[in-house]
């Protein structure tokens, strides 16, 4: 089901809304297409808020995913600071927090997700902050500088980044990770401690295993960060990063089936064929690990924006794509390919020491997961060996003087 002239309205002004509605007109669509958001600004990248443009090193215009006359020149009725409140699914009608309606032919949920605020005493104190949009960002920026004692409460990528950045601004900075190693959610052991080393190196401290209880304040404003053993951490600003929660409320409140994301198919489509999910929010089938799941990095929101332009404008499927993810911190680049679902063995290769290696991540003698430190050839040719499925010589791959070209012959 596709039609050129639709009226298509895509709730989310995001990295997936943004994309997706640039290629519906790159791909011929000729309806009325609606992009409603409730930020105030155009669509933009977030990976830079906690990396470059928290450093200084870019500024808010390249920030942007298109200048904001695109959309008008595109004909694309971009509505800011308008957020989306109720789906009725039977009537094609999406209501908005203006009072205003907007009926449609496809209805595209790409409203992302939203920061976990952690439910203890002192969270509504001045200088406890979350980092998800470009106003967090910049609510950030002004608390973090020479001297300023920088709290962040969660060891993941968030938290990670913004010390990195934070250390590179001149601020003292202490992670607390209730886990008892660092990205553990995304990333294996071996990498948790290099990363720590790496940190630690750059005057980063960390309390693992921390549980954290409350914040202290003064004059409303944040003086610490209280930890069950009783002991208070003083900071100036403290960051909260401990993971997301998906904005699928209008789907699950219009009755659309949902399993923490809104459960989608290959073309983004949801079981009600007028309306997608993509991107953050969604949950979606991963065809080389046979499973269901819900990504929250770019390459996945760029992905899922192309089924649906395809799905919706009647061009054939975009071939699937093996996810991947990345990470800059201090002269680190980060990269990883696939999951690691299901893994039997790790192998190693390089030395962590050296500051480039990789880890790669067996079922048998197939990659699920490559995980890449400044090494480009490993995470490059991993992920063709993930969506290939080719079966591997470990010894081969375990050895840095025998060339990725020659492993994966
Ligand atoms: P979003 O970009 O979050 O967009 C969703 C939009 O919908 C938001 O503007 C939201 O306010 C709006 N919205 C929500 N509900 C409604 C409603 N009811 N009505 C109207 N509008 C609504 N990924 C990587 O791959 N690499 C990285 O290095 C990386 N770094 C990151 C750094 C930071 C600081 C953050 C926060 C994220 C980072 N990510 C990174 C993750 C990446 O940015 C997300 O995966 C991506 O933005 C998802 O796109 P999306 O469009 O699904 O969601
Ligand atoms: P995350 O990757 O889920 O990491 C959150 C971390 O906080 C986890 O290690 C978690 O441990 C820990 N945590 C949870 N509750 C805690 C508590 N009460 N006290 C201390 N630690 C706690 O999420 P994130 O770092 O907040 O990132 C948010 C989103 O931004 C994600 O979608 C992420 O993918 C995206 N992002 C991506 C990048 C990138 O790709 N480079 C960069 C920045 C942000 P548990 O495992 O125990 O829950």
């Amino acid at each position: 089901m596709s039609d050129l002239n639709a009226r298509v309205v895509i709730i989310g002004a995001g990295h997936a809304g943004g994309t997706l509605a640039a290629l519906l007109r790159q791909y011929g669509h000729t309806g009325p297409i609606t992009m409603v958001g409730d930020e105030p600004i155009a669509p933009y990248q977030r990976p830079p808020l906690s990396k470059a443009w928290l450093k200084g090193e870019a500024d808010a215009d390249s920030l942007a995913l298109k200048p904001l006359e695109f959309y008008a020149g595109a004909n694309i009725d971009f509505r800011p600071s308008v957020k989306a409140v109720k789906l009725e699914r039977s009537a094609r009608r999406v209501h908005l927090s203006d009072g205003s309606e907007l009926g449609y032919d496809f209805l595209v949920i790409a409203t992302g997700a939203r920061a976990i605020a952690l439910p203890i005493p002192g969270a509504d104190l001045q200088g406890v902050l979350s980092l998800r949009t470009a106003a967090d960002a910049e609510a950030l920026k002004a608390q973090v500088g020479p001297g300023k004692k920088l709290a962040v409460v969660g060891g993941g990528y968030i938290g990670l980044e913004v010390a990195a950045s934070g250390r590179a601004l001149g601020a003292e900075v202490v992670v607390l990770e209730r886990e008892a190693r660092l990205l553990a959610r995304v990333a294996c052991e071996t990498l948790s401690t290099f990363f720590r080393d790496v940190h630690e190196q750059h005057g980063v401290t960390f309390e693992l295993g921390a549980s954290v209880t409350g914040f202290e304040g003064a004059n409303g404003h944040i003086t610490g960060v209280s930890l069950a053993d009783g002991r208070i951490v003083p900071c100036d600003a403290a960051v909260v990063g401990v993971g997301v929660i998906p904005n699928d409320e209008l789907a699950v409140d219009s009755g659309l089936e949902t399993a923490r994301g809104v459960v989608v198919d290959l073309e983004a489509r949801t079981a009600d064929p007028h309306v997608f999910a993509i991107g953050d929010v969604a949950h979606r089938p991963m065809p080389i690990y046979g499973r269901m799941f819900r990504m929250e990095s770019v390459p996945n929101a760029l992905e899922q924006a192309k089924q649906a332009a395809c799905a919706i404008t009647g061009r054939p499927a975009p071939a699937g794509e093996v996810p991947w993810q990345w990470s800059d911190q201090y002269d680190l680049k980060l990269q990883i390919a696939g999951y690691a679902f299901d893994v039997d063995e790790i192998v190693v290769r390089g030395d962590p020491k050296s500051g480039k290696f990789a880890v790669f991540h067996l079922k048998g003698d197939q990659l699920q997961s490559v995980e890449a430190i400044n090494a480009p050839p490993e995470f490059m040719m991993g992920r063709q060996l993930i969506g290939n499925r080719k079966a591997l010589d470990k010894a081969k791959l375990a050895d840095p003087t025998v060339s990725m070209k020659e492993v994966t012959a």
